[in-house]
């Protein structure tokens, strides 16, 4: 079994240097009136319409204002306060040609607070009318959010629907570490993945993992063009040389996980055990893919017994070839990868259907519940494959020198929005579950396991509520542990450093399988 390398903070600079040319900032063009269903407002950043004075806002000087963010600590403008979407409904239409993304997207929200404004946070793009209920709402811009001004204050608990259409050429979110996300342009089409902040980049979203929701996702597309979303195909139409794919995810998903993704795909519907699947594959990715793909129904019964039931109704994988792109990704359902993956990188993106999509962080630093679990889960698949066991991997990167890039950021704390995918969230993060794992045994560890996940499935979570269960099943005191592998900079004291590097441990497998998230 070939030994996995951790090159992610390299990667992340040829990335950068790769999305400068595809992120460039292309003008939106300004929206036919009729397209939209209304006057078209227009301005990318302006506000266009004027609030009201006080006195006179619709809904009077009482009602709130919904909040700008969720005090994410490192996205704080990112999601927004006092709504709580429960379904979107996207109608979009594409041209791989022009580039033009337009359409319409329906939320269908809960008011968590009394509102007379709430935000929603598209970026870019020209709206037609929004309305609330059905009726006009007042709009402005105020950078990226969107606040809309219902005609009536909104009252706490209120169920209520609004309407955005939106038209324009979506411009990819650049990350704080260079890589590119949302909705991104590809040879023959896009590859669409948001993790952490690209959803706006092609909806209007509430945009943070908080705040899951059922989606249904309609694009037309040019015929011969294949649209790959989220969860179950529920329609496939042609007509007048276009065809619409209609995709229906049933079950809750945070907005970063979302897809469509689109161009020249080969389809292989299946099942894995009784769940059915969909893999989309770029021609020029097919022949490298398939004796992984073949794969995908094992790893599948793998995790389910390891970890508990596949939380959601469908399974796939969505192989584009997207250089400028240069990572895999978690969509849920159907991960993303931008070439042809090794095995490690698919079973690590259909391990995040477990940790990640259905047990979902609350706040992005606690990220390693997301890429340390992920990791681990490469190490035990390798391990009850015949190839190295989880314990010499540990073992192994346990000899890191100090100055590894493996010992900071520690885990549990990466300090900055550009680190959340360093290779120490991947890597130490796994490390500290193994460890956890030696110190309590296997017995418990897999416990702590299935239960984190039986026990917040489709919810959130935080770093003291996983350190919290672990203490209650094993009946000991990790405190001092979880802090010195999760928040502790450098190379644990317990460790020995003799400066020897371990040159073997990095080199081997991003080449074939690429970056992954
Ligand atoms: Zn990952």
């Amino acid at each position: 079994m070939p030994i996995r390398s951790s090159v992610y903070a390299a990667c992340a600079v040829v990335v950068a240097a790769l999305v400068v040319g595809a992120a460039a900032p292309v003008a939106a063009a300004p929206p036919d009136p009729a397209d939209l269903g209304g006057s078209a407002v227009s301005g990318t950043v302006a506000p266009v319409a004027a609030a009201p004075p006080e006195a006179t806002r619709p809904g009077g000087p009482s009602g709130a204002v919904g909040a700008p963010g969720v005090d994410d600590p490192f996205f704080p403008l990112a999601g927004n306060g006092g709504i709580d979407v429960q379904d979107y409904d996207l109608r979009l239409s594409y041209n791989p040609a022009t580039d033009r993304l337009e359409g319409t997207a329906t939320l269908r929200i809960v008011a968590t607070q009394d509102l007379r404004r709430f935000d929603l946070d598209p970026r870019k793009f020209t709206l037609g009318t929004v309305t609330v209920d059905g009726v006009p709402a007042a709009i402005t811009r105020d950078g990226q959010e969107l606040q809309i001004t219902p005609k009536r204050t909104l009252r706490k608990g209120a169920a209520f629907t609004v309407v955005v259409p939106y038209a324009g050429v979506p411009e990819p979110v650049v990350d704080p570490d260079g890589s590119s996300e949302g909705f991104v342009p590809t040879k023959d089409g896009a590859v669409v993945v948001n993790e952490p902040q690209g959803s706006p980049g092609w909806y209007p979203a509430n945009d943070t993992p908080r705040d899951k929701a059922t989606y249904t996702i309609a694009m037309t597309v040019p015929a011969g063009v294949t649209a790959v979303g989220n969860g179950a195909l529920v329609s496939q139409t042609s007509a007048g040389g276009r065809t619409t794919f209609t995709w229906r995810e049933r079950f809750p998903m945070a907005p970063y996980l979302t897809t469509i993704t689109l161009g020249k795909f080969g389809v292989t519907t299946g099942r894995a055990g009784s769940i059915p699947t969909y893999v989309a594959v770029d021609p020029t990715q097919a022949a490298a893919s398939a004796p992984v793909l073949r794969r995908l129904p094992e790893m599948v019964a793998f995790l389910q017994d390891l970890y508990g039931p596949y939380p959601f109704e469908t399974v796939g994988a969505i192989v584009d070839n997207a250089p400028e792109l240069g990572y895999a990704l978690e969509t849920q359902t159907k991960p993303v990868f931008d070439r042809a993956p090794d095995e490690l990188t698919l079973l690590h993106e259909l391990s995040h259907q477990w940790y990640g999509d259905a047990v979902t962080l609350r706040q992005w630093p606690d990220i390693w519940l997301h890429e340390g679990f992920a990791t681990w889960s490469e190490w035990i698949w390798t391990e009850r494959h015949g190839g190295q066991t989880a314990a010499q991997r540990f073992a192994e990167l346990a000899q890191e020198p100090g100055n590894s890039y493996l010992w900071n950021p520690p885990p549990g704390d990466p300090g900055e929005a550009a680190n959340l995918f360093s290779g120490s969230v991947y890597d130490r993060g796994a490390m500290t579950l193994q460890a956890l794992r030696e110190k309590i045994g296997d017995a418990a560890f897999f416990t702590v396991m299935r239960r984190w996940y039986a026990e917040h499935k489709y919810g959130n979570v935080s770093t003291p509520e996983f350190v919290a269960l672990a203490q209650q099943v094993s009946r000991q005191d990790l405190g001092a542990f979880f802090k010195a592998w999760l928040y502790t900079p450098g190379k644990p004291a317990f460790l020995a450093d003799d400066g020897a590097p371990v040159a073997s441990a990095r080199l081997a497998a991003s080449e074939g399988g690429g970056r992954r998230r």
